[in-house]
């Protein structure tokens, strides 16, 4: 059986399944808040500064006023007292409780603060890492700010769900001009020529966390990497294809619509990228 997540629901701590929101939250009715997902590892938040930076700046482009300092107390309690070593800590903000129109609601409605600490029983995408996975390639239907790290999920849940239904990890979405922008819930790398490419930052993506530290790691391996994107139609020339995300950390995809990549086998730049990101990983461990 595994522990219920610790949740701190707007400053009062509680088992997750105890939190009452309202339905006039505006989460809840039109999607108006933002979130952030954290991996824990040995009990120590993993890439804070970078995952709270970016929470700040989500928050700031949606214009809700939230003290983010006070979250992370809360969060760094929360964590600690929920005992978790291996996991992930989640955190949302809404823009708050109030009746029902589109417009922001007055001032002084307070925005609903979330916060929640989940333990693993089995790491997620174990067998992933080590097997390689297969994905499926579909329209990206999102919004034209994918960057702002928001709760309206629906087109990834869509996307996500196709993939789950033919046996898949990821759907990778296609924009209209025919490249890969990144996963449901991950970014996407290709090697071709011994050149790892991903697409730039832009409002069509969101900046992955991990992402940011896989460039920086691919320049501490001297593997030479490109903001490039590709398309869906070179993804068959590509030498080897992986996911990025908080939970899937590096994930080779060894298949796309049923079509292997090269031999079907995770590819060394792949392995070796696995490789830094856990020295990343243990480096960070030994110096907190
Ligand atoms: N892209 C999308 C659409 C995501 O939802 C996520 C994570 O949830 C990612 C990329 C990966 O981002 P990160 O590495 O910060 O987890």
């Amino acid at each position: 059986m595994s522990h219920e997540p610790l949740a701190n629901w707007n400053g009062e701590e509680m088992p997750l399944g105890e939190v009452r929101v309202s339905v006039l939250d505006r989460g809840y009715l039109f999607g108006d808040g933002v979130y952030e997902v954290l991996r824990v590892y040995q009990g120590q938040p993993f890439l804070e500064a970078e995952h709270l930076g970016r929470f700040r700046r989500s928050l700031d482009k949606i214009a809700i006023v939230c003290d983010v300092d006070r979250l992370i107390e809360r969060m760094r309690a929360t964590l600690e007292h929920s005992e978790v070593q291996e996991g992930l800590i989640y955190m949302q903000v809404t823009r708050g409780t109030a009746p029902r129109t589109h417009r922001f609601p007055p001032s002084d409605v307070t925005p609903n603060e979330l916060i929640y600490v989940e333990g693993f029983d089995v790491e997620p995408y174990a067998e992933a890492r080590e097997q390689g996975a297969a994905a499926i390639t579909v329209p990206d239907l999102r919004w034209k700010r994918c960057d702002i790290k928001s709760v309206n999920l629906l087109a990834n849940c869509l996307a996500a769900q196709q993939a789950a239904e033919q046996g898949c990890v990821e759907a990778l979405l296609v924009h209209e001009d025919g490249t890969v922008t990144e996963g449901s819930h991950t970014s996407v790398f290709g090697v071709r020529n011994g050149n790892v490419l991903t697409s730039p930052l832009s409002p069509s993506i969101l900046p992955g966390i991990t992402r940011g530290l896989v460039t920086r790691l691919a320049d501490r391996c001297d593997i030479s990497l490109h903001e490039t994107s590709f398309t869906a139609d070179e993804i068959s020339q590509l030498d080897e294809l992986f996911l990025t995300g908080t939970t899937a950390e590096v994930v080779p995809l060894v298949s796309v619509d049923g079509n292997p990549i090269n031999d079907g086998r995770p590819g060394p730049i792949t392995r070796r990228l696995q490789r830094a990101y856990q020295e990343s990983v243990a480096e960070t461990l030994s110096n907190s």
